[in-house]
């Protein structure tokens, strides 16, 4: 099996670009955040306070709260506790839910066999913040992908735009900037690039030009 590691922050373009790469080299794409996104939404929907680390984890243990993937002809979909919350994961409010409760250790604990599982079974293009260096250490290719923040804050605004939920340039940059930090600074798996990734810088290139990349960078490892 072939595992294609793809990390890097919010807004960098991972997912539209990994899920491009993906049909085209025919693997499977698993987005993790949605995982995060999904646990987020669990606490937000349980009166969970975010800035509590040791609530957090005390309903992470409890048990009650499982998710899954399941690959459908339209993508990927997840499922909290039985339910496709697949739409309901990419709010701003989920967002800033997933980065919080991603910092807890019992919230990736819990995740983390599952994604590991993903790679046995499949050859997989799996993007994050840690899948090259905790998730999957040992994948065949690492890339971390990267664009300024001014230039996601826009990627983001057009995209929130395009699905009818616009949003003002000021907020996204700071809600970008805000993730980038509790992302890069917590003390479990902190977003950074593994050693031996290839470095993607996405500010100054097209969509297409980016997959193209990716995927030629993806021949060039596994070939
Ligand atoms: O990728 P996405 O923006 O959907 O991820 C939401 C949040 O989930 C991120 O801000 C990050 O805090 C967390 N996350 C993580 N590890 C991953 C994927 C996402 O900590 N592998």
């Amino acid at each position: 099996m072939i595992a294609v590691a793809i990390d890097g922050p919010a807004g960098a373009g991972k997912s539209s670009v990994a899920r491009s790469a993906a049909k085209k080299l025919g693997y499977l794409y698993a987005d993790t955040g949605a995982l995060y996104r999904a646990v987020g939404l669990y606490m937000q929907e349980h009166g969970v306070n975010f800035t509590c680390p040791e609530d957090i984890a005390a309903v992470a243990q409890q048990g009650e709260i499982t998710v899954e993937l399941a690959f459908q002809p339209d993508g990927q979909h997840v499922f909290l506790c039985g339910d496709d919350v697949t739409g309901k994961i990419r709010t701003p409010e989920v967002s800033m839910a997933a980065s919080r409760v991603s910092a807890v250790p019992a919230v990736r604990k819990l995740l983390f066999q599952l994604q590991r599982d993903m790679a046995l079974k499949n050859n997989v293009l799996m993007d994050g913040r840690d899948i090259g260096t905790v998730v999957l250490p040992d994948a065949q290719v690492k890339v971390f992908l990267t664009a300024s923040p001014e230039e996601r804050a826009r990627r983001r605004c057009a995209e929130l735009q395009e699905k009818g939920t616009p949003a003002e340039y000021e907020t996204v940059l700071q809600e970008i900037r805000q993730r980038d930090e509790q992302d890069m600074n917590r003390e479990i798996a902190p977003l950074k690039a593994a050693p031996d990734a290839v470095l993607l810088d996405t500010s100054e290139l097209s969509f297409d030009e980016v997959v193209d990349r990716l995927v030629a960078i993806i021949r060039e490892k596994t070939a």
